[in-house]
């Protein structure tokens, strides 16, 4: 988003075809709510399309990677990097610390699928946890990044859209974006 450093998601454990919706709808909740970008681990060329798509129809700026090796992203990021494992320290206690340091560096939002090794757990700034009961990683990292933008996501502006929702109380209302290149 325009205010703070960059944020990326990293969705580890995807597992080809049994997890693409889940990997998809991480990729779209990340988008939509504030993240810059987002890094598909293992081979997942369905949801990348999927949120490409989305962006190129609804505006962005939003991107889309994978990497064949998610312990080197993590050992590169330059940046802060949060966990989301119900394992970890409640949200609420942490959220604090983690937007001012957003305010200074990038921030790595890691979440997984299956078991996450534990060098991510030891790799990561804050393993957090949004409540300590399981879950998903769709709603772990909504919540999330809610927290992080104190709903400022919420207002964002979208660049490069084709077509804008325009709300409605009651029906679908969809048209083209304003060719300023705003929402
Ligand atoms: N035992 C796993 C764990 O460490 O949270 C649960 C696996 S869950 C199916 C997949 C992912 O959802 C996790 O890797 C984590 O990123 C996210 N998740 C699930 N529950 C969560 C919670 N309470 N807080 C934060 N993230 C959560």
């Amino acid at each position: 988003m325009q205010q703070g450093r960059e944020v990326a998601v990293l969705r580890l454990g995807h597992r080809p075809g049994r997890d693409n919706r889940m990997t998809t709808h991480v990729g779209l909740t990340a988008r939509a709510l504030g993240a810059d970008r987002i890094v598909l681990a293992g081979s997942a060329d369905g949801p990348q399309e999927t949120i490409e798509g989305v962006t190129d129809r609804f505006g962005g700026p939003f991107s889309v990677e994978q990497t064949s090796e998610p312990k080197a992203v993590l050992r590169r990021f330059e940046g802060r990097v949060a966990h989301l494992t119900m394992y970890g320290l409640p949200i609420q206690d942490v959220e604090g610390p983690i937007r001012r340091a957003h305010r200074e560096e990038p921030l790595l939002v890691v979440v997984g699928a299956e078991k996450v090794p534990f060098d991510v757990y030891e790799r990561a700034d804050w393993n957090v946890g949004v409540t300590n009961q399981p879950h998903s990683e769709v709603a772990g990292l909504a919540v999330f990044l809610d927290r992080l933008f104190e709903g400022r996501e919420l207002d964002r502006e979208w660049i490069d859209a084709d077509r804008q929702v325009i709300p409605t109380a009651t029906g679908k209302r969809v048209e083209p974006a304003d060719e300023d290149g705003g929402d």
